[in-house]
């Protein structure tokens, strides 16, 4: 049987607009005023307020804002930096731009998160930080490990690029724990075009995070416009956010919480069809909590599913290769059986704000037939 793919079905990702977004870019164009501008304040004042924190500073990309929170909290070279295998490989070379060395750890199979104890195992007198990953937008809280963590003088650097709105029990991620960091690439569950986030917290200050963002100049634009001359006080990159991006931001956001809906409307759709296929694991997510933003399911003979799929035309994806197995971090390769498992295993469904619950019942129905066809399973879906 031929179907004919829904034009949603045949991506693994999106980017959605609201409408408003080429509008406020527009703007900012005609202002003739592009750089870090009053935009990219103001974008920052209303994304602390949506998470409820006191700060937050504005990068150019998720890259950036991990590798601004490692500068920020003095992590360099002869210190390791433990973090899960199972991440974007982005994580892994923040650490590297710092020169510290990346331990990679496993993570729980049913979350892809990494767990108090796989970290505390990891941690020796040489870990300077810990970078967990709220993998697929759960909000992992480390409640356990925070205290002991801090004792040593550990800074948690948290990877929240996949967890933007979700919630650790009444806070918002990024309102809790030390450094949070977020992406608001194409994709992720608010966009800026390109963008990332840094909440600084614990001894780690804003000001700080603000300087290295900003080339290590420490005026702000109308102190610079305002003296003949600036002053460089530190060590600094040019990752702040344009007020371009900054307005597509600021124009995604007021419609964060129905576009969160609609993603666990979405997941729930995929959860209820998933339950009737043999064979199949869903790495679950708890809804309530979590804005979710990956369907990501465990299978055999994962390579000939993905093959089939494609075939069918769905935009299936793997995320992620794991980073441990990849050539360029082949020093710092240990054995992670479970994250080498997902490895193999792991396949990510498409899931983006495009997509319809008709759209996922022929996808589940696809997997169904494509996993029939491998021999992966013995009883699908019609
Ligand atoms: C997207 C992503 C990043 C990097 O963010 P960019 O904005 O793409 O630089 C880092 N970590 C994870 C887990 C990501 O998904």
């Amino acid at each position: 049987m031929t179907i004919t793919v829904r034009p949603g079905a045949g991506r693994n990702a999106s980017p959605y607009l609201f409408g408003e977004e080429a509008a406020a870019v527009a703007e900012v164009l005609q202002s003739g005023q592009y750089g870090h501008t009053d935009v990219t304040e103001e974008f920052e004042r209303r994304v602390a307020e949506f998470l409820g924190v006191r700060d937050a500073v504005a990068v150019m990309s998720g890259t950036a804002a991990l590798h601004t929170a490692l500068l920020a909290a003095e992590v360099g070279p002869g210190h390791e930096v433990v973090v899960p295998s199972m991440t974007f490989c982005a994580t892994v070379q923040a650490i590297l731009a710092v020169g510290a060395t990346p331990v990679f750890v496993d993570v729980d199979p049913a979350t892809l998160c990494v767990t108090d104890q796989l970290v505390m195992d990891a941690v020796t007198d040489r870990t300077r930080a810990v970078m967990p990953v709220l993998f697929g937008g759960r909000a992992i809280d480390f409640s356990r490990c925070r205290k002991e963590l801090a004792a040593r003088n550990i800074t948690i650097i948290e990877d929240a690029a996949h967890a933007f709105g979700s919630r650790n029990g009444a806070r918002r991620v990024g309102a809790t724990g030390d450094l949070t960091c977020f992406s608001f690439g194409p994709i992720k569950n608010l966009t800026c075009g390109q963008g990332g986030l840094v909440i600084p917290r614990g001894h780690v200050e804003a000001a700080t995070i603000r300087r290295i963002r900003l080339l290590g100049v420490v005026q702000s634009q109308a102190e610079r416009a305002s003296t003949t001359s600036y002053q460089v006080e530190g060590f600094g990159l040019r990752y702040q956010m344009s007020g371009i991006n900054a307005a597509i931001g600021l124009a995604q956001l007021p419609h964060f919480e129905k576009a969160a809906n609609t993603r666990r409307i979405l997941w729930r759709a995929y959860q209820r069809a998933l339950a009737g296929l043999d064979g199949v694991r869903l790495v679950d997510v708890d809804p309530d909590r979590s804005v979710p933003h990956l369907c990501q399911v465990l299978i055999p003979h994962r390579d000939k599913v993905h093959a089939q799929m494609k075939a069918r035309g769905i935009g299936v994806g793997v995320h992620y290769p794991p980073n441990h197995l990849q050539p360029a971090f082949s020093q710092w390769r240990r054995d992670l059986p479970a994250t080498e498992q997902v490895g193999r295993q792991v396949l990510t469904l498409p899931f983006h704000q495009h997509l319809t619950e008709a759209d996922i019942d022929q996808i589940v129905t696809a997997l169904g037939q494509a996993l029939k066809t491998v021999g992966a399973a013995s009883c699908t879906r019609s």
